[in-house]
């Protein structure tokens, strides 16, 4: 299988080429080039059953070609593991009550979704780097779950380092006790004094700066890159099997969505032919998706447009993965895409609702809706009050609009994406009550923090980073 570029300007790539990449030299994202596998009735049947890890190879396997069958079992058996996820079941599946569901994905080392993807990416790197003799290094801003998913996933793997930027003092004391208690020689947090914009814009310099970039092997792992995308796609079939009795049956998702991977790789399911009906895409306030599937525009928010919320890994002013979509809708036209996204650079939006694009929507089975901080906690409160569950602020976002779509006799699943432990503040406000931490984590604010402060200056992070590595 090869990859090309939504922008259509990227010689075909292999899967190991495009891995360690970020976004594609003409600015667009990559996906397959001669689109979705399909699978068949038979591929279907031969899936359901199947442990996790056997599940995730026969998907994988069809996008990652280029590398040796046994070697990817391998990293595949290796990651998804009842070690690294909890249970056997990887993503179990619970039920609210006859037709309502939700798919636990956040049992990984920092209890949020991302583990489920990024913990592959890790070994995934580690794996090509060496076989490559190359070493990368991985720079990235975070204000909370990407930045510690990375580093959980990076910490000890050779031939990679991490240096994460966050502002100082503004991420919640839970999630700077996750991050800054990894005591991993390739792994330095950097503690920024200013807020969230400038440790990007820090990133963004001296991503732009090319000769340092190629001098000092900088890398990212983005919510674009394609393996994370493709990672996402199994738990889908998996929440599919354990949700239903027979492949005639038919789901429907629902999804907290930010950036749209998540989302996204539900489509990938869909496509290649998982029996999904509904897409069902929440969002909190920032609410750029959700405009767009209900109305057709998109468009993306200035930051000062963007509001702080109690579900803030959805706090997005664009969708980086939705130009993969987009791709999809126009019938996969590069130049039409990058048409669409020269309107969003220069005007900040595109409308499709009077476009024939428009009226090919239905075909894909996305729905939307939005929700509140008083939803969240309203939704909370509901859910442990009716089913006696505890679920997060960003579930909380998905249950209720999962809410406004269930049909009789379509089991809705709804993702969780991360545990309560994780928002203790919206929780307690909600329902009075301490979220339980798992094992493990029960006083890590207590634990020895490992990490360096600095300016909101380029020049200094620059430094920084060529004394670690030596480059
Ligand atoms: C990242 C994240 C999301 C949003 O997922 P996207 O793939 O960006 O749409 C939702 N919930 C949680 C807890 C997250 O960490």
């Amino acid at each position: 299988m090869k990859y090309v570029s939504t922008r259509g300007g990227m010689a075909p790539a292999r899967f190991t080429e495009i891995l360690l990449e970020g976004l594609a030299p003409d600015g667009g994202l990559t996906v397959p080039e001669a689109g979705y596998p399909r699978l068949t009735p038979a591929d279907l049947a031969a899936m359901r059953g199947m442990k996790y890890a056997d599940l995730a190879y026969a998907i994988l396997s069809r996008f990652i070609d280029d590398i040796p069958p046994a070697d990817l079992k391998a990293l595949i058996d290796k990651t998804y593991t009842k070690a690294v996820y909890g249970s056997d079941d990887i993503t179990p599946l619970t039920k609210l009550e006859p037709g309502m569901y939700l798919l636990g994905l956040s049992n990984g080392p920092t209890l949020a979704f991302k583990d489920m993807a990024m913990q592959l990416l890790g070994n995934l790197f580690e794996y090509v780097l060496a076989k490559e003799g190359r070493e990368l290094n991985i720079l990235g801003a975070t204000s909370g779950d990407t930045g510690s998913a990375a580093e959980y996933a990076m910490r000890g793997k050779k031939g990679v380092r991490v240096f994460m930027l966050s502002p100082k003092g503004k991420m919640s004391p839970f999630q700077t006790a996750q991050m800054f208690s990894l005591q991993d020689p390739n792994i330095f947090n950097l503690a920024v004094e200013g807020v969230f914009d400038d440790c990007q814009d820090m990133v963004k310099a001296v991503s732009n700066d090319t000769m340092f970039k190629a001098k000092q092997k900088i890398g990212a792992v983005n919510s674009i890159n394609w393996a994370r995308v493709v990672a996402q796609v199994v738990y889908y079939f998996k929440g599919y099997f354990a949700a239903t009795k027979s492949n005639d049956e038919q789901v429907s998702f629902a999804v907290p969505s930010g950036n749209f991977g998540n989302i996204y790789a539900g489509h990938v399911a869909r496509m290649m032919g998982l029996p999904i009906k509904k897409l069902v895409l929440a969002t909190n306030e920032n609410n750029v998706l959700d405009e767009f599937f209900r109305t057709g525009l998109y468009r993306v928010r200035k930051s000062s447009e963007t509001r702080q919320t109690s579900s803030p890994s959805m706090d997005i002013s664009k969708a980086s993965n939705f130009e993969r979509f987009a791709y999809d809708l126009t019938g996969r036209r590069g130049e039409l895409v990058n048409e669409l996204w020269r309107e969003v650079e220069g005007s900040g939006s595109f409308d499709l609702s009077e476009t024939p694009l428009w009226k090919k929507m239905p075909e894909y089975g996305f729905v939307s809706g939005s929700s509140t901080h008083a939803d969240r906690v309203a939704t909370i409160r509901t859910v442990h009050e009716k089913y006696g569950q505890l679920i997060d602020t960003h579930t909380a976002d998905g249950v209720k609009v999962a809410q406004q779509y269930r049909e009789a006799g379509v089991p809705m699943i709804v993702l969780e994406t991360a545990l309560p432990a994780k928002f203790e503040e919206t929780i307690i406000e909600a329902l009075n009550i301490k979220p339980p931490r798992p094992a493990g984590f029960d006083d890590i604010e207590a634990l020895p923090k490992r990490f360096d402060t600095m300016q909101a200056k380029v020049e200094e992070l620059k430094a920084y980073i060529a004394a670690r590595t030596g480059l």
